[in-house]
């Protein structure tokens, strides 16, 4: 089973399926990340439509970051809404790891498969309207 050496075997893993490093990040001159904040999107997300990016309204892309507080985390986030109903709201998946040799590709190509095939099928409006109107099937 492969492992990923460091974040720039993440790196290029995530690359490799579509993703982009954040748009905040500064890459280096070859395009890697700088520092240990910078995180990943995949933005055929909601099938690549264009939305005004509206802090804590717009809907999160697909996203990974390592989290190196406390303990050393792979942290996925699925599309959605920060908050809302079950069905549109942000799934957090983590693998905890005490060093990022043994964050293993299979496991994470095995939960990219079904979150990156959901997060194309995700339509914006939806989310936007569950968030506006309240938890899905409890419009007021
Ligand atoms: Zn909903």
């Amino acid at each position: 089973m492969d492992a990923f050496e460091d974040r720039f075997g993440l790196h290029e893993f995530l690359l490799a399926r579509g993703w982009e490093l954040d748009k905040y990040s500064e890459p280096d001159d070859a395009g890697y990340p700088t520092t240990a904040e910078d995180g990943w999107h995949y933005p055929a997300s909601f099938a690549g439509t264009a939305v005004h990016d509206i802090d804590d309204v717009t809907p999160k892309s697909l996203s990974c970051r390592i989290d190196y507080d406390d303990e050393l985390t792979l942290i996925v986030r699925a599309a959605g809404n920060w908050k809302g109903c079950d069905e549109h709201r942000v799934v957090e998946h983590t693998f905890p790891a005490d060093n990022l040799d043994e964050l293993h590709l299979d496991d994470l190509a095995t939960l990219l498969n079904t979150l990156e095939t959901q997060a194309r099928a995700a339509d914006v409006r939806v989310h936007i309207d569950c968030l506006f109107f309240g938890a899905c099937g409890e419009y007021w």
